[in-house]
């Protein structure tokens, strides 16, 4: 049974490009014949608000949309994300990265070549192999640290992986993103990690989201591989683009759903203006 999935972050309101991957997800399952489910990604407590989470409901509620309840909040399950972390860590494949964004900065500022990755530079691996004398110190002075993963080694124990998307097969790439972060102080889990293990926990066989979100794809599967999770199958939609063409972005003003809902139209409208063939 296909079990699909719109996942966002009450971080503010939703607006066009959300609407179009929640309705994608619905209709993927629905047309399947499968389930529908939601989750709330608000593990990043600083950013989230409940009156967004609030509106969010409201708004797919507004779309027609029905998913099955409870709906998963990731803030509620912080201990699935710590078992998955102390999994990885048992495995010796995380290491405590004490750099901050400056310092990190500064380093691949001095070196001739940083490499980039999907995500920006990559992490030049700094504490990766930390002594034990400074890491002791270090501990003892309470610092602030960020749990990473050693993509190395961790690939080293996957071997090569692939991914579907779009019912093809395709070499993942994680290696491109570096020793990523899995939880730092304030989030205990990265958006990698704590993907990764709802997807799994809510048995979600496909995944739908935008397609700038295909590069994660490829450092999900090693977080899957290593930690015996089932493999969903992938399915990256186009992004929504402006007028000018360019990708629909909060920065530029784009109009919520909100907005969107107060000009009248009716949502049957608003999503046969998205491109969704009402017929089907
Ligand atoms: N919370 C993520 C976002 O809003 C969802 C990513 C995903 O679907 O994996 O971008």
């Amino acid at each position: 049974m296909i079990v699909t999935r719109f996942a966002p972050s009450p971080t503010g309101q939703l607006h066009t490009g959300h609407a179009f991957s929640a309705v994608f997800a619905a209709r993927a399952a629905r047309q399947l014949g499968g389930r529908f489910l939601l989750r709330l990604e608000d593990i990043d407590k600083t950013r989230c608000r409940r009156a967004f989470e609030i509106g969010i409901l409201d708004d797919l509620d507004w779309l027609g949309l029905e998913w099955e309840t409870p709906v998963r909040r990731q803030s509620e399950h912080f201990e699935d994300y710590q078992a998955a972390l102390e999994r990885l860590d048992g495995m010796a494949l995380t290491y405590p990265c004490f750099c901050t964004r400056k310092e990190i900065a500064a380093e691949i500022a001095a070196s001739v070549s940083a490499p980039h990755g999907p995500d920006g530079p990559i992490y030049p691996g700094t504490c990766r192999e930390l002594d034990f004398e400074i890491l002791a110190d270090r501990f003892e002075r309470g610092d602030a640290f960020a749990l990473r993963l050693d993509m190395g080694k961790a690939l080293a124990m996957t071997g090569p992986l692939t991914l579907e998307e779009k019912g093809e097969r395709r070499a993942a790439t994680p290696e491109e993103f570096g020793d990523i972060v899995l939880a730092r102080k304030e989030m205990p889990a990265s958006y990698h990690l704590a993907v990764t293990v709802d997807d799994a926990i809510q048995g979600v066989t496909l995944v739908t989201r935008g397609e700038d979100l295909l590069p994660a794809a490829s450092v999900h599967r090693v977080l899957q591989a290593l930690l015996s999770l089932p493999e969903p199958r992938y399915h990256h939609h186009r992004l929504l683009t402006g007028e000018d063409g360019r990708r629909l972005a909060k920065r530029d003003g784009v109009p919520s759903l909100a907005d969107v809902r107060a000009t009248g139209i009716s949502a049957a409208d608003f999503i046969a203006g998205l491109g969704f063939d009402p017929a089907t």
